[in-house]
């Protein structure tokens, strides 16, 4: 019966998890179709980073160097705390992940991505998915296309997976905003995170885009209705430090906003003809908000599990939620344990009191920020910042307003 199927398999959502789904299952020989609600190149609001994990997966899609060579390339990351100290630690990737992150729009990025998936053989389609077909597969216009398995990869959009067994179970968005600022004097060549002069939990971020530019912007994780979008024209004309960094801001573009969905803790995550990679799962570091990487890792697990699952029952037409189990094992073990520490963080230890001594200890707090900073990106195991000792250093350590030795702007 699935010989007569146009697609085995249909992805919603041609970010970076469903694109990439769509290029590890194509290159397996699945046929799969793409879709998305935009025509491409497309925008999407982000910060643009990549991090040393998410290069290492654009590595496996043969993309690396494609995007290195448009990038804007960062070594080092600087952190401003809320009394005013500041610190800065080296990039660091596990094994032999690169030391540096990747900075590229995303209009750019994500049409890299979707080409790369098409000539593996993936089809494509511009689209707005509002409903699943039942049987398997999905409705477009008015169209029934058949599937075994639909992958949704539709990001935090929550339009169309509450329509299905896949829908979150509470309200699950926090919401960031950022612009692209042109004519700056300099940003610098380093990554910087600023907890200071503004709520939190959250930070604000000026990324370098080039010499003269960056993608500035703020992210508020916390639950006390502060606008994102409304709060970063402020922070450029009226932070200390970025305001002077900006020299102004005259070039910026408009403020954009977009939420951000990290529950994975949480979300369902397969269900009957139906499976869920990216931020459609939950999958951003609910301290950090990052997701990119995330994203092309759950893609490429997902991919050998639907793989696997095709060959293993190929009568099933929708594909059993039970078929897809190994998604959901490979899903915790990597990302479980991290996430717990990462939700346990952002909901506890996102605040002042916490942030002046983790970063106002100069060289003595050098090692602890560097392995947290790693821990964050994935490079050393979650078990590694809760060392008993490193802890107790931490609570009983002194703040300070500025740590001399890394007060260099
Ligand atoms: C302001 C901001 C800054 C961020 N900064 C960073 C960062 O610097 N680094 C990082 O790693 N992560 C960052 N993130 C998180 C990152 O953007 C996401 O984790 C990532 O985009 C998730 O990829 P995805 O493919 O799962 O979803 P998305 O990239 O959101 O892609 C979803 C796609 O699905 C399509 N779609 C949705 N619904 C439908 C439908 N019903 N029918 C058809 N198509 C549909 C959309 O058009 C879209 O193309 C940031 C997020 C925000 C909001």
């Amino acid at each position: 019966m699935s010989q007569a199927l146009a697609h085995e398999v249909i992805v919603v959502g041609a970010g970076p998890a469903g694109s990439a789904t769509a290029y590890h299952l194509a290159s397996n020989g699945i046929r799969t179709l793409l879709i998305d609600k935009a025509a491409f190149p497309r925008d999407k609001v982000c910060g643009d980073c990549l991090s040393p994990r998410a290069q290492h997966y654009l590595e496996r899609l043969g993309l690396l160097g494609a995007v290195a060579a448009e990038a804007h390339r960062a070594t080092r990351i600087r952190f401003q705390a809320p009394g005013g100290a500041e610190a800065e630690t080296s990039i660091t990737g596990a094994g032999a992940m690169p030391n540096s992150t990747l900075v590229l729009a995303r209009r750019r990025f994500d049409l890299l991505l979707q080409q790369q998936a098409l000539a593996a053989g993936a089809r494509f389609r511009v689209g707005h998915v509002r409903r699943l077909a039942p049987g398997g597969g999905v409705e477009l216009e008015g169209e029934r296309l058949s599937a075994r398995l639909v992958v949704m990869a539709t990001g935090a959009a929550l339009s169309l997976i509450k329509r299905t067994p896949l829908a979150p179970g509470r309200a699950v968005h926090t919401v960031a905003a950022r612009c692209y600022l042109t004519r700056m004097s300099s940003p610098g060549p380093d990554l910087r995170f600023f907890f200071d002069h503004l709520p939190l939990p959250g930070y604000a971020w000026l990324f370098p885009t080039g010499s003269h530019s960056a993608n500035l912007g703020y992210w508020y994780s916390g639950r006390a209705g502060v606008s994102a979008a409304g709060l970063l024209p402020k922070l450029l004309k009226e932070h200390p430090l970025l305001s002077a960094l900006t020299a102004g801001g005259e070039g910026a573009s408009p403020v954009a906003g977009y939420p951000i969905r990290s529950d994975f803790l949480r979300a369902p995550i397969r269900a009957h003809g139906l499976l869920a990679v990216g931020e459609a799962a939950g999958l951003v570091n609910p301290f950090t908000g990052e997701g990119i990487d995330y994203a092309l890792e759950s893609a490429e697990l997902a991919a050998a599990s639907i793989i696997a699952a095709l060959r293993q029952a190929p009568g099933e037409r929708p594909l059993s939620a039970r078929a897809l189990a190994g998604y959901s094992r490979s899903l915790w073990q990597r990302f479980g344990p991290l996430f717990v520490l990462m939700a346990f963080g952002q909901r506890y230890a996102f605040n002042p009191w916490v942030f002046d001594r983790l970063f106002g200890r100069g060289e003595d707090g050098q090692p602890f920020v560097d392995t947290l900073i790693q821990v964050c990106f994935g490079a050393a195991p979650p078990a590694r910042v809760l060392s008993p000792l490193e802890l107790i250093r931490l609570v009983t350590s002194r703040p300070a307003s500025r740590a001399s030795a890394y007060n260099r702007h």
